[in-house]
């Protein structure tokens, strides 16, 4: 019995599934994917939250078919916007007349520039993120790497300060040199029809009948599982893949410490009929001023994200203010990006708040070893915060709690 559907618990099936293992998922909401979900809204895609997926993922590989996802890839560099323009910092391998053009740019000195290749020799064929660093910051880090304060406030701070949804770089330097070595590998990309498609993918493959939606459990044991309902159902082996608060309360006995507040985001969708110029590339707020921290055209990325005619623009901010003049605050921000004529045409979608992006503790401590996926005989548990928090450590993690089970079993371990 597997309790969440989200990537965590759908690797864990595809484990018991390939072994021919009988079970079923039990999941609390309408649908899979967990925190990687896709809303349909007036003919637009809205990711709940703005995510990508980094192709370089060595578990996402391993498990999901790409020509499936029709992955869109994502321009290598950002526009930074840093004294009233956008300065475009382009990948020089991907991109090498853009970034000969740009070489004089003043925004990044020339040092910065060399400093950032030694960082692509230092994490070159890096597949996981390296336990020797132990619990150093990224901010630390980078600055020991040799990287100016200008270069760490430009570019890092909103660029990885977006992906940790912290702008302090308090996050493991371990987890930068990761994602920084997937993106260098493979970039990022978004599947053309919305993230969802990648739970979507694992879930169309689970055996007929062993999903189970709109079921929240509200108790854990070994052997047994209630449901909000009030329904007990008993099996040999409970995998519990939620995220951490709602472990934490499922699972008293596991004697796991009381998580540290979530890191939260929050993200505006506008929709106008007039495409903004340029590629499809990240915007990145270089000055620090906010609150949006990155713009995206979603339908320069993919079509399939707007409506024939129609364009879909995410802005996104880390943490989750609670003013109520926020899409007034942002417009004001994207007018002086964009021009007051260009914003004008914009019409706000919908804003998503999501309060509980990221668990903050495993961010902080990836020297410090994942939680294991045995409990107690009998009881498992898995999900990012367990091994890294991204897409593919919440994949590994499914796996190793479904590895688990069959090693319980004393069956084979099928791939
Ligand atoms: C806005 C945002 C942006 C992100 N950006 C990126 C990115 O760009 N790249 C990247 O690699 N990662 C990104 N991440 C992180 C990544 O999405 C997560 O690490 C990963 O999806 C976590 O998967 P999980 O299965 O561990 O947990 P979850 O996705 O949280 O899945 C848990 C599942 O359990 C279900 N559940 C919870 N409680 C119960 C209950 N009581 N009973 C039954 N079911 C229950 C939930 O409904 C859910 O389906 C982002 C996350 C967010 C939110």
């Amino acid at each position: 019995m597997i309790v969440g559907a989200g990537l965590a618990g759908l690797a864990c099936a595809r484990v018991l599934s390939a072994a021919g293992r009988k079970f079923t998922i039990l999941e609390g909401s309408n649908a899979v994917g967990g925190r990687v979900r896709t809303d349909h809204v007036e003919g637009f895609l809205l990711d709940r939250g703005f995510q990508v997926f980094l192709p370089a993922y060595p578990e996402a590989r391993r498990v999901l078919d790409y020509d499936g996802l029709d992955l869109r890839p994502i321009y290598r560099g950002a526009d930074v916007f840093v004294k009233d323009r956008f300065h475009r910092m382009a990948d020089p391998l991907a991109h090498p007349l853009t970034a000969m053009k740009n070489f004089r740019d003043e925004i990044v000195s020339l040092r910065d520039k060399w400093t950032t290749l030694l960082l692509r020799k230092e994490v070159f064929g890096l597949r996981q993120p390296p336990r020797d660093l132990g619990d150093m910051e990224t901010e630390d880090y980078l600055r020991d790497f040799g990287f100016s304060e200008t270069m760490i406030d430009r570019f890092f701070r909103p660029f990885f300060g977006g992906i940790f949804l912290e702008k302090d770089l308090r996050t493991s330097a371990a987890m930068l040199q990761f994602l920084f070595a997937m993106f260098d590998r493979g970039g990022s990309a978004l599947p053309a029809h919305g993230m969802q498609a990648i739970p979507n993918q694992l879930a169309v493959a689970l055996p007929p009948g062993s999903l189970r939606l709109n079921a929240p459990v509200s108790g854990v044991r070994a052997g047994e599982v209630t449901l909000d309902s009030g329904e007990v159902l008993h099996a040999d082996h409970v995998i519990v893949a939620v995220s951490e608060e709602t472990a934490h309360r499922l699972l008293p006995q596991s004697g796991m410490p009381a998580p540290l507040p979530s890191r939260s985001t929050t993200c505006l969708y506008f929709t106008t009929d007039e495409l903004p110029p340029g590629d499809p590339i990240i915007h990145l707020d270089g000055d620090g001023r906010g609150p949006v921290n990155s713009v995206m055209v979603l339908s320069r990325i993919s079509p399939h994200y707007a409506p024939p005619g129609r364009h879909l623009i995410s802005a996104s901010i880390i943490g989750s203010p609670s003013s109520t003049e926020l899409e007034q605050v942002v417009r004001d921000q994207m007018r002086r990006w964009f021009g007051e004529h260009t914003v004008a045409k914009w019409r706000h979608l919908r804003t998503y708040q999501i309060r509980h992006a990221q668990p903050e503790g495993r961010q902080l401590k990836l020297g410090s070893g994942a939680f294991p996926a045995v409990i107690e005989p009998g009881l498992y548990r898995c999900g990012d915060w367990c091994e890294d928090v991204s897409i593919n450590g919440a994949l590994i993690s499914g796996r190793k709690a479904g590895e688990a089970v069959m090693r319980a079993l004393g069956e084979p371990i099928q791939d």
